[in-house]
């Protein structure tokens, strides 16, 4: 396995691969500190390559992007653990690990553009009301690597399902010739989705923390939007969780649908952010 650290070393190993011919890289984007779930993307992530045939195989970036914080502090402590990362990278059999430092990336004096924001990183008052500015460095981001590592696949975990609806529409609108492929949620025994920042709950936060999973299963457990609302709150709270949302929503748009509807269609997502602690979680899952 290859680590990539600069654009001319990644020009290099592309070595004229591009995604005109359809045979650049699967690409997995994560921001580091990998866990099992990442590991799930990037086995994915090289099992797709296998399938379509694409000569450089998979990369991994590893890139803590600052432009997608809105809150400094989380930037300053979001925990970078690279020689694991590449340790883990090259156990489930990437072919290489693109870890630029800010500089290769936002080189001074240089505009890095932004997309123009798709709706649904504006409307649906989710991740794009409660993090404002978010999105817009997460596609400048995500243009900016699709343009030097020219991948014809992405993957992207459900676990960030705003994200993914994101980049899909982003990906969309612009024309890009790169599959968005969804991957599952990878999950604790007791249910906690898997995340680099887990490692900062306290013991009592901790099994707190389960409230989000137990929450979206009781939701799965009601027959109304307004119930399974209500059931989702109820979990939450009775964990002393601080609720940001807790909502079922159309799973494409991600804006409200009647709190009367009942489960059984699909296209339907529950959707909860809460904090624990000092600990910001996400988790959602298909309600249906
Ligand atoms: P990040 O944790 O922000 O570096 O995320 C990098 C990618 O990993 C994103 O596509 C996430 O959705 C995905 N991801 C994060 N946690 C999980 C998980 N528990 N299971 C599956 N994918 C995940």
């Amino acid at each position: 396995m290859r680590l990539l650290s600069t654009r001319a070393d990644l020009e290099g190993w592309l070595d004229g691969v591009g995604w005109r011919q359809g045979g650049g890289p699967v690409i997995v984007p994560t921001m580091g500190a990998l866990h099992e779930g990442h590991g799930s993307l990037v086995e994915r992530g090289v099992a797709l390559a296998k399938e379509r045939g694409v000569k450089r195989g998979c990369a991994v970036w590893v890139f803590v992007n600052p432009t997608q914080f809105n809150d400094h502090a989380d930037l300053e402590r979001y925990p970078r653990t690279l020689e694991s990362d590449i340790a883990m990278c090259d156990s489930r059999g990437a072919a290489a690990v693109f870890a630029p430092g800010v500089g290769e990336v936002y080189p001074a004096g240089e505009q890095i553009a932004v997309p123009e924001l798709p709706r649904v990183a504006m409307n649906p008052g989710l991740e794009d009301a409660f993090r404002p500015g978010h999105f817009a460095g997460v596609l400048q981001v995500v243009r900016r690597f699709f343009g030097l590592m020219r991948p014809s696949a992405a993957v992207f975990g459900e676990k960030d399902w705003q994200q993914l609806c994101v980049v899909r529409a982003m990906a969309e609108a612009e024309g890009l010739d790169v599959a968005i492929v969804p991957a599952p949620t990878v999950r604790e025994a007791d249910g906690l989705a898997m995340s680099s920042r887990n490692r900062f709950l306290a013991p009592t936060a901790r099994r707190a923390a389960t409230s989000l999973s137990r929450a979206l299963c009781r939701a799965c457990g009601e027959t109304t939007v307004a119930a399974a609302e209500r059931a989702m709150r109820e979990t939450l709270l009775e964990a002393n969780a601080e609720i940001e949302y807790a909502v079922v929503r159309d799973d494409t748009s991600l804006m409200p649908v009647a709190q009367s509807a009942s489960r059984g269609e699909s296209g339907r997502r529950a959707l909860i952010a809460a904090r624990v602690g000092t600990v910001r979680l996400i988790d959602n899952c298909a309600w249906q």
